[in-house]
This record gives structure tokens, sequence and C-alpha cells, in this order.
């Protein structure tokens, strides 16, 4: 890969230098700034974002990661309150509709549903031999 950083960026002092600008160099850069911070985020991949950046062939977009994110629909959860935060507000969140992933495997279709208590019940229609597996996994979370 061609290298990209020019050594005009050793020319000023930084407080912090972060590699890699995916969520997370990210929004430790955006709370640093946001405190006064000045701040030098270094991504070695032509396209900032890491796991949250998506890309196109012909008429067809895809997400290299992320694709949902849970809890945002709460404006009261801390991550909801992070991606504010970070973002200003300005990230619009769009809901994924009760049925949110779907999972097919040897031609069987698997439903991800919205909502714990939803997806507990779901799983445990399709395994009811394994009911009280799903059950103890799902309650030893501290997921609201
Ligand atoms: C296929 C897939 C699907 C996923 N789906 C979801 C989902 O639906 N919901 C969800 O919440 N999470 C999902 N995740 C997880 C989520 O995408 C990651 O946890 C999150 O994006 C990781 O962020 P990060 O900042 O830690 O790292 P990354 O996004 O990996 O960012 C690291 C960045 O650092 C750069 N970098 C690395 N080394 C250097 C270097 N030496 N110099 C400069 N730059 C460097 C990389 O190029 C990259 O841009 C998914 C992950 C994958 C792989």
């Amino acid at each position: 890969m061609k290298n990209l950083y020019t050594s005009d960026l050793t020319k000023s002092t930084y407080d912090a230098i972060i590699i890699g600008s995916g969520v997370g160099g990210l929004t430790t850069a955006v709370c640093l700034a946001k405190s006064g911070k000045k701040v030098l985020v270094l991504e070695k991949h032509y396209a900032i974002g890491g796991f949250t950046h998506t890309f196109k062939r012909k008429k067809f977009e895809w997400d290299v990661g992320a694709h949902y994110i849970g809890q945002v629909n709460n404006p009261t959860s801390l991550i909801r309150k992070a991606f504010d935060y970070i973002t200003n507000s300005k990230l619009q969140w769009d809901d994924m509709g009760d049925i949110y992933d779907q999972a097919i495997i040897e031609g069987e279709t698997y439903n991800f549903k919205k909502g714990l208590q939803n997806q507990i019940d779901q799983m445990i229609a399709y395994f009811p031999n394994d009911e009280q597996a799903i059950f103890k996994t799902n309650h030893s979370r501290s997921i609201k």
C-alpha cells in the first residue's frame, strides 16, 4: 500500500495521536477534541471509519461490518447518549423492523426478532429442546 502520510504531520505537536479511524478511534478523538485537546487521527486505509464504512460495486452497496446497533432506540441508554454526544445529535437512526436479521442454515431460515423477550421466545420456538440453555444464557445478561 502506498504511504499516504506526509512528513508535514510531524511539524505540529499533538496532545494525542490515535492510530485507526474506526468507531473506537473516532469516538476517543471526538471526546478528546471536545475537551480541548489537539488530536491527530492516522488511518492506513483510503477510507475512514474502519468497520463502519461501506463500499459499492455496480448498483450494490455493502456494509463491511456494523449494520445495526442495539439500544439506540432508547434515548436514555448509554450507547445512544454516547452517539448523541460525539455527533452533536446529528446521527439519525432507523428502526430495523420486527425482524432485524436472518440466518439461513442448510435451507432453514431463522429470524432474529426485535426485543429480548421476543428473541428468546423465537429461539425457544426454533429449538424447544434447548429452552433451559436459551433462557439461562439470556437471563445471565444485563440487557434491559
Ligand atoms: C462482518 C462484521 C459485522 C459486524 N456487525 C456489527 C453490527 O451489526 N453491529 C455492531 O454493533 N457491531 C458489528 N460489528 C462489530 C463492529 O463493526 C466493530 O466492533 C467496530 O466497528 C470496531 O471498531 P474499532 O474502532 O475498534 O475498530 P475498526 O473498525 O476495525 O477500526 C480500526 C481502524 O484502524 C485502522 N488501522 C489499523 N492499524 C492501523 C495502523 N497501523 N495505522 C493506521 N491505521 C490503522 C484500520 O484500517 C481501521 O480503519 C461487526 C463486525 C464485523 C467484522
